[in-house]
């Protein structure tokens, strides 16, 4: 697999966040969010087998607990990394994918945690998500939107409405877009669309879906890497 870095730090952005967690991030994306803090994953990285892969994450993480495969796009490296996330979970590891949802998702192990970020209007990569992915959500995964404006809320909050997500899946989030320039101060003054206005039009909306915010923008300098 092409590995842009594996670090470890606390997971951000879904119903794990706060937990210490060991990131696999995978080189490589076909998309291009307009808002996309990973751009240094599009190229570059290094090599590296399954065999050293598992060996990094247990050197980080001896004891088990939670990993992230993430990128880029990971499921461009799908094969490679599908048995890769099949000998994490044998290890006991709890395995979390964070995918745009745009590759298929059927070869996922069941037991992986997929988090999957549908792209909205305003993304930059809008009607990317593949309809037939929603087959393969189960009841442990998460269905993630971020929302530069009130388009993106909209679009979210019908497909969420649309497609029955609160039944398919634990947990659907909403979250704010962060400025890809952001540093420095560490609060919302960088979301592109404002918590407190998001949070307002959600209890409007009486919407079943929770409100995340990046919680390692909130933490460090949103501007840091590898955190
Ligand atoms: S899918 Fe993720 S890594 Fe790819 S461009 Fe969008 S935000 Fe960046």
């Amino acid at each position: 697999m092409q590995i842009s870095e594996i670090y470890k730090s606390i997971q951000g952005e879904s119903t794990f966040a706060g937990l210490p967690c060991v990131f696999v991030r995978l080189t490589g994306c076909n998309l291009r969010c307009s808002w996309c803090d990973s751009e240094y994953t599009f190229s570059g990285g290094h090599r590296m087998g399954m065999e050293e892969v598992i060996a990094e994450v247990e050197q980080l993480s001896p004891e088990g607990g939670l990993v992230e495969i993430t990128g880029g796009e990971p499921m461009l490296q799908e094969r490679e990394l599908v048995p890769t996330m099949q000998r994490l979970l044998e290890d006991g590891y709890t395995v979390l994918l964070e995918t745009s949802g745009e590759r298929p998702l059927e070869d996922v192990p069941k037991q992986v945690v997929k988090v999957v970020d549908v792209k909205c209007p305003h993304s930059g990569a809008p009607d990317t998500f593949r309809l037939a992915n929603l087959a393969t959500l189960t009841a442990r995964d998460e269905v993630k939107f971020v929302l530069s404006d009130r388009i993106d809320y909209e679009f979210a909050r019908n497909f969420v409405s649309h497609h029955q997500l609160a039944a398919r899946v634990n947990a659907v989030l909403f979250s704010p877009a962060f400025r890809k320039e952001a540093e420095g101060t560490r609060d919302a003054s960088h979301c592109l669309l404002d918590p407190r206005e998001l949070a307002e039009w959600m209890v409007a909306d009486d919407i079943s879906a929770r409100l995340g915010l990046q919680i390692h923008k909130f933490i460090w300098d949103p501007a840091m890497k590898g955190v």
